[in-house]
Formats: structure tokens, sequence, C-alpha cells
């Protein structure tokens, strides 16, 4: 048996499982199960390698930047990502362009 946390509201360590949620018998408080849990998210690049803050990795395909007509050309160097969250899963300063926000999915650790 995995051991099941406590009420989120009132504390009580009687918890169980109904199904996919957690039932409270003192307070009948009900919650999803896995919500309180915290999952690190993995972000992958290209090729699914995992990649983590400080990384440096190169563009694998030519990116347009948002709001101008400048692209990131297959190939440039991205050094010291910081991951995030959002669409753009990748935080980073690119030389000649500043700050930007990249997709993991378009990348490869170097
Ligand atoms: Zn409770």
């Amino acid at each position: 048996m995995s051991e099941l946390p406590p009420c989120p509201k009132c504390t009580s360590p009687y918890t169980y499982e109904d199904g996919p949620m957690l039932v409270c018998p003192e307070c009948a408080h009900e919650w999803a199960a896995g919500s309180e849990v915290e999952t690190a998210k993995v972000i992958t690049d290209a090729v699914g390698n995992a990649l983590a803050d400080g990384d440096t990795v190169t563009v694998i395909k030519d990116l347009k930047v948002k709001g101008s007509s400048n692209v990131v050309k297959v190939g440039t160097k991205v050094k010291n990502i910081r991951l995030v969250d959002g669409d753009h899963d990748i935080d980073c300063k690119i030389d000649g362009f500043g700050q930007m926000g990249l997709k993991s999915e378009f990348v490869k650790k170097v």
C-alpha cells in the first residue's frame, strides 16, 4: 500500500482512496489523488535528452523571431538556458537577439 497524504483540510491521517479521488472520513473533504504530489516535469530536446538549467543547446531549425524579421539560424548555439513553464519552455539569451523563449523541441543538447 502506498501511503496516502493527510487531508489537506483538517490534516486527518485517515484518508482513503475512492476511485481517482481521495476522501477524508472526518471532514468529508474529497480531492483528486495526485494533486498534492509534486511531479517534476522533464523537458527534453528534439531527440529526447533531458534538459537542465545552464545547459548549452543548438537550434536545429531556423526560427523566426516574434515581432521582427530576424531568424535564429539552425546551428545557433545557445548557452546557459533556463527551463520555464509554458509553450516556449526554454528561456535564454542569444547573442544579437537578446532575451527570448525557445521551444525545447527545436533544440538539441550540446
Ligand atoms: Zn479532512
